[in-house]
């Protein structure tokens, strides 16, 4: 039997824990900037933090450190930095935040990053590829790009057993085999098998609980908002992955809202409007932007950015123990190539999502400087339109550039779309109305 005080407990834990965690990852940036220490620099899809954290090593996301510019109302100052260093304005602006992080000497508003000394990245976003190559040259790190093969078409993604599917884990697994060897060079320790088993087992609890956090939204009324909670959960899905922490953490969360599943109990708000959201979220004026929508009884129960900014580790996949290095492979395959297909196939995504999340809209935000996301979104859109008849919003803005976040025309056409919904209800419960008749 549940109590007034197990409620009280566990109602807005999973946002007070995340806020913790990701301030205890910030002291440790900073501890290792102060004392020297070496560190890796990742990207949320493929991070490969299971190898990293295997060697103890401090890693820094610096999409997330960008954001977190943004978040806090200062990105355009490092902005404007690395574009008078000769950066251009239409470039991705995580990179230019952190261009300009590195030419203050790791000074961020959170607090001192540290250098790295290797970076870690994929093919699942090619401005990933560049962005490495910038601290190469700054600081000579080496880079590891770990090249991992996508699905051949939409919706192909093919699973294990599969000819091509194998021939394909083979080439990740010996890639991932020469990063081992190169962070036993860059830190001067050996790699120990039994450290990344265990590493693994805690990467197995987060990705089963984070599948169930994304299900569990499904209630009615909807446990948390995807874009504005669930961005703090997908914090920690990035930064304490393969730790005990992070385990623990995604335990508790599914925990709390399977304690509110059960009882009823939604977020603070009268929910009107389920709503999926594609793209990255507009982190300049972030909670402003969910206001537009809930002010209305709009929420957003599920988004894409969940699926593809935690790397595709939305699928739960779970890795076998016994064959670490292989199943390692397996599971990044299957999981950057989910995160690939979340940002490039978003028609398909949707269809899943609608499925199961009972919407009754889609808001689409392309954004001006992420044009691996936004690039064919108007047609996945339309196709989405063909295929579901579900009605949705196309805004465009950005999640870094103030100059292109315009509140006020957003705000027009968020109403205007709300309106449409409204009329929509009205005119379904005259139908039904007249049909009882
Ligand atoms: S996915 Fe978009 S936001 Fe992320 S690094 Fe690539 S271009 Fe930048």
């Amino acid at each position: 039997m549940t109590t007034i005080e197990d409620t009280n407990e566990l109602v807005g834990r999973g946002n007070r824990e995340g806020a913790a965690l990701f301030r205890d990852w910030f002291s440790e940036l900073e501890q290792t900037a102060a004392a020297g220490g070496q560190a890796a620099y990742v990207f949320v899809m493929g991070s490969a933090n299971e190898i990293l954290k295997t060697f103890d090593l401090p890693v820094v996301f610096p999409e997330i450190t960008s954001l977190q510019t943004a978040v806090r109302g200062v990105a355009h100052e490092y902005l404007d930095e690395a574009e008078d260093y000769g950066y251009s304005p239409d470039i991705c602006g995580y990179v230019k935040a952190d261009v300009a992080v590195q030419l203050r000497g790791g000074d961020h508003p959170m607090g001192q990053l540290p250098t790295p000394s290797i970076s870690v990245l994929t093919n699942a976003c090619n401005t990933y590829i560049k962005w490495a190559e910038i601290w190469e040259r700054m600081y000579g790190t080496p880079m590891f790009t770990i090249d991992v093969p996508g699905t051949r078409q939409a919706g192909g993604q093919t699973w294990s057993g599969n000819s091509d599917f194998e021939a394909d884990r083979r080439y990740v697994e010996t890639q991932l085999g020469e990063l081992i060897t190169l962070c036993e060079q860059v830190t001067g320790t050996k790699f120990d098998i039994d450290k990344f088993r265990e590493v693994l087992g805690y990467a197995n609890t987060m990705s089963r609980c984070w599948n169930r956090v994304l299900e569990l939204n499904a209630a009615r009324p909807s446990l948390f908002n995807a874009v504005t909670d669930g961005t703090v959960y997908l914090g920690v899905a990035n930064t304490f992955r393969g730790t005990e922490e992070g385990a623990r953490y995604f335990e508790r969360l599914v925990e709390e809202l399977e304690h509110k599943a059960a009882n009823g109990i939604g977020q603070d708000m009268d929910e009107q409007y389920r709503l999926i959201f594609v793209g990255v979220p507009c982190y300049p004026i972030f909670r402003r932007f969910n206001e537009l929508f809930s002010e209305w009884g709009g929420t957003f129960v599920n988004s894409t950015y969940l699926w593809f900014a935690s790397g595709g580790t939305n699928r739960g996949f779970q890795y076998d123990l016994d064959n670490p290095l292989a199943s390692l492979a397996e599971g990044m395959l299957v999981s950057v190539r989910d995160a690939m297909d979340s940002m490039f196939h978003q028609d398909v995504i949707v269809g899943e999502m609608a499925k199961e999340f009972d919407i009754d809209g889609v808001i689409y935000h392309p954004i001006k400087s992420c044009r691996t996301v936004s690039t064919g979104l108007a047609d996945s859109r339309r196709q989405m339109t063909e295929d579901l008849g579900i009605p949705s919003l196309f805004i465009e803005s950005d999640m870094m550039d103030r100059r292109v976040v315009s509140e006020a025309q957003m705000k027009n056409r968020i109403d205007a779309f709300f309106e449409g919904l409204a009329s929509r209800r009205r005119q379904a419960a005259a139908g039904t109305a007249e049909s009882h008749e």
